[in-house]
């Protein structure tokens, strides 16, 4: 066996994560001992979970606390667990590359603007790298849990595009990371200064910090094995955060938990902690984050976010089991006494206790939502801004939950400059309204200016303005909402039709409008109902929408074509003026006024060439006439 070093570049990412970091976090170096502490309680955790089926690791779960010491003749600080520990691939693999894969996405997402990329990068968990924010030298010394001593192996780097690993033989198992301190740092060689700063990150860590100083500041040794004098002092307190009593735990604590569990260095917007007990006996404590992690949106399927623990242990991330894909963005914890140790993925899968577990994870992250939804604040607009297209998702998704979800949800509207939401809406519907009215749009101006909302503008009828694109998604799964019938005002008359009004001259000009377009339009009617527009589409009751058609297509869906009924405005000028027009001229306009509907509708033109000529045409005339 050699202990010759092997020198080995970083992975691109690495270099660009190094740089970037060690100015931009600079000013809040502490983090370091905060992320190093979590992997090592995570490490820990994972040795824990891996003895209970494995019969070669049992017994070495026993000491599991974390030892942080320093030295400061050598200026290193050490921090030092007995977990999991890696092999030699692992060492490569984890601190070699980029491991996480949010961290991947965030780098690429970088703007390369150094000030903007620095403001993010301090609200992101940067994990072990981040030993180089205070060291200008750092040395992991590592053995997977199981394997023989002989094959230890260490790892070192000044952060600069390398790093060398030899093999070492390594008597316990487990990982110890040497922080050789850059001079601008050797501040932290100091007990109440790491002390502190333990307690201030690290106190719900479930594991005892011990933070080991030599007898004698002065003294060269910062290993109590070597320095019998050194003091041991547990520093934090060492049990898991959701055990302990609610009424003992400081909202520093909830925050600095969260920010472990979480990678977000945002302050949480709420949370809500409960402990079972009964038939059933499970604690839960679970988060709204305050902003959108970076692979949120893109990777429905995230499994991380909620960690099943089982009396303590660490069973898996087990979000894809314990929350539906619309709740994906809360974070927290799940303890149960119930559930056995040596449960696996495919055992949880099929637990009716888990069952009833999720259907509690998903009532309490409504409930939390709902608060601050009511506060209807700064806190909620954060929380709408970040997540409000997700929860959407459960309109579509969650059957059982979806009137609950739905009263979340909030939406522009026709009468208020402020979102509204269902309730608010129906507080101020009219007596014998029984509708809740709704127009999807590309956007909102569009929406507002829509010809539909002209009857109901002039009724003083409130309708509700969808322009996310999942809204139409949303709301045809929502028929529904108290008692009321949720309806388009394009598919629908509103309750007060005055169409009997509609003259018999305007009937017949209809049917020649008809006549002129032929198949490219369903039927064709008189309408009382629009004041400005000449004309607008209509569709059947159960019609898909045009705008829900274009996603749909845009989707790669197969969509069948349906062919829109049109209204037409009998009082508007161009439409009166059409009825003593020549035949060819006639049916040119009537193709103009329906190519018109269709546009203000957000839908498409089959051959928008054909409508600007005829628009020229009639340009032509009318600001150039010698050249027609
Ligand atoms: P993260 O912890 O978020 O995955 P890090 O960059 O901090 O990202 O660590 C990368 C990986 O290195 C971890 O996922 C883990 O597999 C491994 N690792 C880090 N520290 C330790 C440790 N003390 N013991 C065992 N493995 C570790």
């Amino acid at each position: 066996m050699t202990d010759q070093p092997t020198t080995h570049a970083f992975g691109a990412e690495v270099n660009q994560l190094l740089k970037l970091m060690i100015n931009a976090l600079y000013s809040n170096r502490e983090i370091f001992l905060r992320e190093l502490i979590s992997n090592a309680s995570d490490a820990s955790d994972k040795l824990r979970f891996e003895a209970l089926t494995n019969d070669a690791l049992k017994g070495l779960d026993q000491e599991l606390a974390i030892q942080v010491s320093f030295d400061s003749d050598k200026k290193t600080l050490t921090v030092e667990d007995h977990g999991i520990g890696m092999s030699q691939e692992e060492v490569i693999a984890n601190l070699g590359t980029i491991a996480r894969s949010g961290t991947r996405q965030f780098l690429e997402g970088l703007s390369g603007d150094a000030k903007s990329d620095a403001n993010l990068i301090g609200q992101f968990g940067v994990g072990f790298y981040s030993a180089f924010i205070v060291a200008d030298e750092v040395v992991v010394e590592t053995r997977r849990a199981g394997s023989d001593p002989s094959e230890g192996t260490r790892w070192a780097s000044n952060g600069e595009g390398e790093y060398q690993l030899t093999p070492i033989t390594k008597d316990s198992h487990g990982t110890r990371i040497v922080l050789h301190l850059a001079e601008d740092h050797h501040d932290l060689l100091n007990q109440w200064q790491l002390q502190r700063i333990i307690k201030h990150y690290s106190n719900h860590i479930a594991f005892p910090i011990e933070l080991i100083a030599p007898a004698d500041a002065s003294g060269d040794q910062g290993d109590k094995g070597d320095d019998p004098e050194a003091s041991i002092e547990v520093v934090n307190e060492a049990k898991a955060l959701w055990t302990r009593p609610k009424s003992e735990i400081t909202d520093e604590e909830y925050t600095s938990f969260y920010t472990t569990l979480s990678h977000d260095n945002a302050p949480p917007l709420q949370w809500a902690h409960h402990q079972v007990e009964g038939t059933q006996s499970y604690s839960l404590l679970l988060y709204l984050p305050s902003q959108a992690p970076f692979d949120l949106l893109m990777n429905r399927d995230t499994v991380e976010g909620l960690k099943l623990y089982i009396q303590r242990v660490f069973i898996m991330d087990a979000a894809e089991q314990l929350l539906p894909r619309y709740l994906r963005f809360m974070r927290g914890v799940v303890d149960s006494a119930d559930l056995p140790l040596n449960v696996s993925r495919e055992i949880l899968q099929d637990s009716p206790l888990l069952k009833k577990i999720r259907a509690t994870v998903i009532k309490r992250s409504l409930d939390l939502i709902a608060k601050v939804t009511e506060a209807g604040d700064e806190e909620w607009k954060k929380f709408w801004d970040a997540f409000g297209t997700i929860l959407k998702e459960g309109v579509i998704e969650d059957f059982e939950n979806r009137e609950k979800i739905a009263s979340l949800l909030r939406f522009s509207s026709s009468e208020s400059d402020k979102l509204t939401g269902l309730d608010q809406y129906i507080g101020r519907a009219g007596e014998d309204q029984k509708t809740i009215w709704y127009l999807t749009g590309d956007n909102l101006q569009v929406a507002k200016n829509s010809p539909h909302l002209e009857s109901f503008k002039q009724q003083g009828t409130e309708v509700l303005l969808l322009t996310d694109r999942i809204d139409e998604w949303v709301i045809s799964h929502l028929s529904t909402y108290q008692d009321f019938e949720l309806k388009s005002v394009t598919a629908a008359a509103p309750d007060v039709d005055k169409d009997e009004a509609v003259s018999e001259s305007a009937k017949k000009l209809a049917g020649r409008v008809k006549k002129a377009l032929g198949e490219r339009v369903g039927n064709v009617k008189p309408t009382s109902r629009l004041t400005q527009s000449a004309a607008r589409i209509v569709l059947g009751d159960h019609e898909m929408s045009l705008q829900m058609q274009k996603l749909m297509r845009q989707a790669g869906q197969d969509v069948p074509e349906t062919t829109p009924n049109l209204e037409i405005n009998p009082e508007h000028p161009l439409i009166q003026a059409m009825a003593s027009q020549s035949k060819a001229r006639f049916e040119d306009l009537a193709q103009l006024v329906f190519d018109q509907a269709l546009l203000a509708e957000g839908g498409e033109l089959a051959d928008p060439s054909a409508y600007i000529q005829r628009v020229n045409t009639l340009l032509v005339e009318a600001y150039a006439p010698d050249a027609s």
